[in-house]
């Protein structure tokens, strides 16, 4: 499991998952301690709030005598209070006063009449306040700080209606506090966001593992009805000849032969996928491996009528490490692939050159070419340009996947060329000191 690069990318995703899991019961959790805190701070604040306007309005009770009207006391009980008319001169040489508990503590109070008109005011009353009448009032000042404001009526001594008082508080350090909640909660939301981030790839390879098992049972699906068919219309016949048994197992034969083939290939290709490095390493010499390459195909290009060239330019051997058996297989496929897709007459080359510290062998046709469209996806398992055609010519659309693989194995590449009509090139470039 550890050698195998998807499990071990998706260990990485499934860790990064649970991160974002346990991100989200941290959202969840934090949103919940911060609907908590919210509640009991405000709460603590309007009770704070409820019990200075209670000691207040006591204590005015007991020295307001006309409605309506201040008295000199006032000032006993609070010291930078002032009169609306006298407020803006009285706060500039009082400034000191300013600092007063009131101000310390964020608050401000204020005494109205009942028309809502402002007789007097202490502390710092939020600028864009307009006198409100309600018993709890929240208002934001024009630098955007919020303040509770509690009002209530206030009596004379005689026990008549005086007015209302109103005291209110900045709640600038409940709103910093809440922001900072605000923002453990939004990491909760990024987890949640990077948990899905990490999914994408264990989606891909979800899809890529769907679509690999459709294409494979529709590869299979075909001989598979061709076997059917030729057994049924054998079994229809109430006493078969001689030679429709010999055609119907012939047939039986071939189609048994595609599917073996078919599931073979699948077999190495899943078993390429999961190795890092091919097992069975020695030096390969490449020379060799070409001749051998040309020598098998040579009957396949003569019964195509095409001609089979071979252009060995490097003049010392050129080896590379690798699994000799494999790195065969890929340079017959993509040129048994140059064989069948170029017509009668054409001409096939199998290059073999030198630039240090790479080897290149290029495959060159003369066939039919691949439209550019296509040539990023002919790599892919089970793709074919044409499938009609490539069927005809027995393939499976797993060749160039195969040649693929095996030369990612050895740290190789592959690259085509190509122009519809004119032909294709094929470059396979090998490290020649290491791989
Ligand atoms: P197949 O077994 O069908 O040939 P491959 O994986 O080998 O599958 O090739 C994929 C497709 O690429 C083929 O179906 C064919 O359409 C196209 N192809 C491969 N080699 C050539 C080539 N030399 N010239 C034109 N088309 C090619």
């Amino acid at each position: 499991m550890h050698q195998n690069k998807l499990f071990s990318r998706t260990r990485i995703r499934l860790a990064l998952w649970y991160a974002g899991v346990i991100g989200i019961v941290l959202g969840a959790f934090g949103f919940g301690v911060y609907a908590a805190l919210a509640y009991v701070y405000e709460r603590a604040v309007d009770r704070e709030i409820e019990s200075l306007a209670a000691t207040l309005h006591d204590s005015l009770e007991s020295i307001l005598v006309s409605p309506g009207r201040t008295e000199p006391e006032i000032e006993r009980f609070f010291p930078d209070f002032c009169t609306e008319e006298d407020c803006s001169t009285l706060r500039a040489a009082r400034s000191h006063h300013l600092v007063s508990p009131i101000a310390q503590g964020n608050y401000y109070l204020r005494l109205l009449d009942f028309s809502g008109d402002v007789v007097a005011v202490a502390g710092i009353v939020p600028q864009d306040s307009t006198p409100q009448a309600e018993e709890w009032h929240t208002l934001t000042d024009t630098e955007g700080d919020r303040y509770h404001q509690f009002t209530t009526i206030i009596h004379t001594q005689t026990g008549a209606d005086w007015g209302y008082l109103q005291v209110g508080r900045n709640l600038h350090d409940l709103d910093s506090y809440l922001s900072a909640a605000r923002w453990v909660l939004m990491l909760g939301f990024i987890s949640w966001g990077l948990a899905s981030l990490a999914m994408q790839p264990v989606y891909q390879s979800y899809r890529q593992i769907q679509q690999f098992t459709e294409d494979a049972a529709h590869e299979l699906q075909t001989p598979l009805a061709a076997l059917q068919a030729s057994i049924e219309s054998t079994l229809r016949v109430e006493t078969p000849t001689l030679n429709q048994t010999l055609d119907t197992l012939h047939a039986v034969d071939r189609q048994n032969r595609r599917l073996s083939h078919l599931v073979k290939d699948l077999l190495f290709l899943s078993r390429m996928k999961q190795r890092a490095v091919p097992h069975g390493c020695q030096p390969c010499c490449l020379q060799d491996l070409i001749d051998d390459v040309e020598e098998e195909l040579a009957v396949l290009a003569v019964a195509n009528g095409v001609k089979l060239v071979k252009e060995i330019r490097a003049t010392e051997p050129l080896s590379v490490v690798g699994n000799e058996a494999q790195l065969y297989r890929a340079i017959y496929n993509i040129a048994s692939n140059a064989i069948r897709y170029t017509p009668e007459g054409g001409r096939v080359t199998i290059s073999l050159d030198r630039i240090p510290p790479h080897a290149f062998i290029q495959i060159r046709d003369t066939g039919i070419g691949i439209a550019p469209e296509h040539q990023p996806r002919i790599f892919d398992r089970f793709y074919r340009v044409e499938s009609d055609r490539s069927r005809r010519t027995g393939g499976s659309g797993l060749g160039l996947a195969i040649a693929r693989e095996i030369l990612r194995t050895h740290n190789g590449r592959i690259q085509v060329q190509s122009k519809l009509g004119c032909g294709s090139t094929f470059t396979v470039r090998l490290n020649c000191d290491r791989f």
